[in-house]
């Protein structure tokens, strides 16, 4: 009996050893993605999986992916842990830290893409960010999740799943940042947050979807025609500081003093979250034109979806002002801080938000 089974046993060590060989091939096949964690929600933990309050940010990259079953047959996976913040508390000392790895890993051709988790409250303000300044067109892709990773029916692991599919795949590139959470497929330039709880929190008003992500499946139906990474002139390379630049939000009955007392606590520039078509009203344009004269004044809107006009009921060019185009308030304080970046006209950052 004993020789007959060590007879057996040859042949199928030799399939084994070929199945482990096939495999090992398959790997080296698949693409090579690093995940830079940064915290957020999607590694937040609450005491309960039916509790609403958590801390986010608590927990590392290796137990979020532990989460995500078959993750690591879409590539080859390595993570690394930039920050572990809610990103209320995002910093641009961790934005540009950020974005500084990203370009050095996406320089090497052992990389093929990034994902970065993130958390939702400012992901579509790193995103844009990273639009500007990653200098690749390799996949770059924020994801997030609305509910802890210890919640009943957590977000996060499915929406990591399909992040890892986008940034593995070829058809990704060239489409500049790109956000993926709840299936969708955004773009940096024009997706926003619009539910404070809602795991369908991201819309992109304006443009629509990029594409949709399905298990690890992608389908595009446009590419962003906003300049972005590599077609951008922004370069942070030896950026370790930006201007300060504020949002001032306005409303009915507003008072013009927060436009002045930004200008007098040390703004290089000011946003103005401004009613309607970037309206404000009487005092608070004179106390933005009086600000105009110092530093760089944009009126973006409070209103969710629709485009900011260069003197349309505002006399921008009488008044040295900035539209901000599509931009909504955050965006544009974005661009606003990279364009004070070196000295620029009015008209030049103008140019910018048509172009950005
Ligand atoms: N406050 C959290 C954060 O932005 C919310 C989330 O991630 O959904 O980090």
């Amino acid at each position: 009996m004993k020789p007959r089974y060590r007879a057996a046993s040859i042949p199928l060590m030799f399939l084994l050893l070929v199945c482990v060989q096939i495999s090992l091939a398959q790997n080296k096949k698949l693409p090579n993605v690093v995940i830079l964690a940064t915290g957020g929600t999607i590694a937040g933990a609450a005491a309960s999986g039916t509790q609403s309050a958590y801390t986010s940010g608590a927990v590392g990259i290796d137990t979020m992916l532990a989460a995500v079953p078959g993750v690591k047959d879409l590539a080859n996976i390595k993570g690394e842990q930039i920050s572990n913040v809610g990103s209320q508390d995002m910093t641009f000392e961790i934005m540009l830290t950020l974005a500084k790895r990203i370009n050095a890993l996406l320089a090497s051709n052992a990389v093929d893409g990034v994902v970065v988790t993130h958390g939702t409250d400012t992901m579509e303000e790193t995103a844009y960010f990273l639009n500007l300044v990653v200098k690749s067109k390799k996949p770059v892709v924020l994801v997030g999740s609305m509910r802890p990773s210890t919640a009943v029916s957590a977000d996060g692991p499915l929406n990591l799943f399909n992040a890892v599919g986008v940034a593995s795949d070829p058809a990704s590139a060239g489409r500049g940042v790109l956000v993926v959470m709840n299936d969708w497929i955004h773009g940096a330039h024009s997706l926003t947050k619009t539910s404070t709880t809602a795991i369908q929190t991201f819309m992109s008003p304006l443009r629509g979807l990029v594409g949709i992500a399905s298990y690890g499946k992608n389908d595009y139906y446009n590419t962003p025609t906003w300049k972005n990474t590599t077609e951008s002139e922004f370069d942070i390379a030896s950026v370790s500081q930006l201007p300060r630049v504020d949002i001032i939000y306005a409303y009915a009955d507003m008072t013009g003093d927060l436009i002045d007392s930004s200008v007098a606590n040390g703004a290089k520039g000011i946003v103005i979250a401004g009613v309607g078509n970037g309206n404000m009203n009487k005092v608070s344009l004179e106390a933005a034109a009086r600000a105009a004269k110092k530093v760089a004044v944009v009126r973006s809107s409070r209103v969710i979806t629709g485009t900011v006009g260069r003197n349309v009921e505002v006399n921008d060019d009488e008044m040295n002002l900035i539209a901000s185009d599509e931009l909504n308030p955050q965006k544009a304080r974005i661009l606003l801080m990279l364009s004070l970046l070196k000295p620029r006209t009015t008209g030049e950052i103008q140019q910018l938000f048509y172009l950005y």
